[in-house]
């Protein structure tokens, strides 16, 4: 699966997402328990990234949900992933070497292909340093190409803050199908125009804040591989 495929997938994500205040459907539980089967399947394979996507998408749900269903599979399968990930030593199927081996013309939709990954993998969710190396090194070639981009619009909107916001958003601009159906359900007040966000100058700011946050994530885990416990015993 290419990222061209994931609009189905991410169309369905991001309905979850916003309807996330749910206590409890059958429909939402079954595409956590497929997303996660999917990545249970291969947890490090090259789709391996959309699939936990997914599941932090889909993780407000989980969180609100008075009942069970889907929340062991989805933590199992995102610790199988991610030290799955954590021993695979290459980037040769991943977003970060789309973007580093991208042209001109698709290095958008590459750059925010990782702009998705780095929202999940600056969180806590990440303990791989290795995983944010490779997205660091694919930002850092990628930057100079947007050296000195101009553009003349007066104003550009922030880009959320939030991972599960900041994933979403990246996952949905990634493909076409996502940027049409962008464009036609925005808010007027409250969403940039696609031209706006996609333009030379939103894109490398898109693409320093997300080196700056994994940078600061990756430093955190080289720092003290175990924080949390390393936190609980000071605190004894
Ligand atoms: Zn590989
Ligand atoms: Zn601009």
């Amino acid at each position: 699966m290419s990222i061209n495929n994931l609009g189905e997938f991410a169309h369905t994500w991001e309905a979850i997402r916003e309807d996330y205040d749910t206590l409890s459907n059958d429909e939402y539980d079954q595409s956590v328990l497929d997303c996660a089967a999917r990545l249970a399947a291969d947890p490090a394979g090259q789709t391996a990234y959309a699939w936990t996507l997914g599941l932090v998408l889909m993780a407000p749900y989980l969180g609100y949900a008075i009942d069970d269903t889907g929340k062991p599979e989805a933590v199992a399968v995102l610790h199988a992933a991610d030290s799955a990930l954590h021993h695979h030593p290459c980037a040769h199927d991943t977003p970060a070497l789309d973007l580093a081996v991208a042209t001109s013309q698709d290095r958008p939709e590459c750059l925010l292909a990782v702009h998705a990954v780095a929202a999940y993998a600056a969180s806590d969710m990440c303990e791989a340093p290795s995983v944010l190396k490779e997205l660091i090194n694919a930002l850092e070639k990628t930057l100079p190409h947007y050296a000195d981009a101009t553009c003349g619009h007066t104003q550009h909107t922030e880009p959320p803050r939030w991972a599960p916001d900041l994933a979403e958003l990246g996952i949905q601009l990634s493909s076409p199908g996502g940027r049409a159906r962008y464009e036609r359900t925005r808010r007027q007040d409250e969403d940039p125009p696609l031209e706006n966000l996609l333009c030379p100058v939103t894109l490398a700011r898109i693409a320093q804040d997300s080196l700056k946050s994994l940078r600061s994530r990756h430093s955190q885990l080289i720092a003290d591989p175990d924080a949390e416990d390393a936190a609980g015993a000071t605190a004894a």
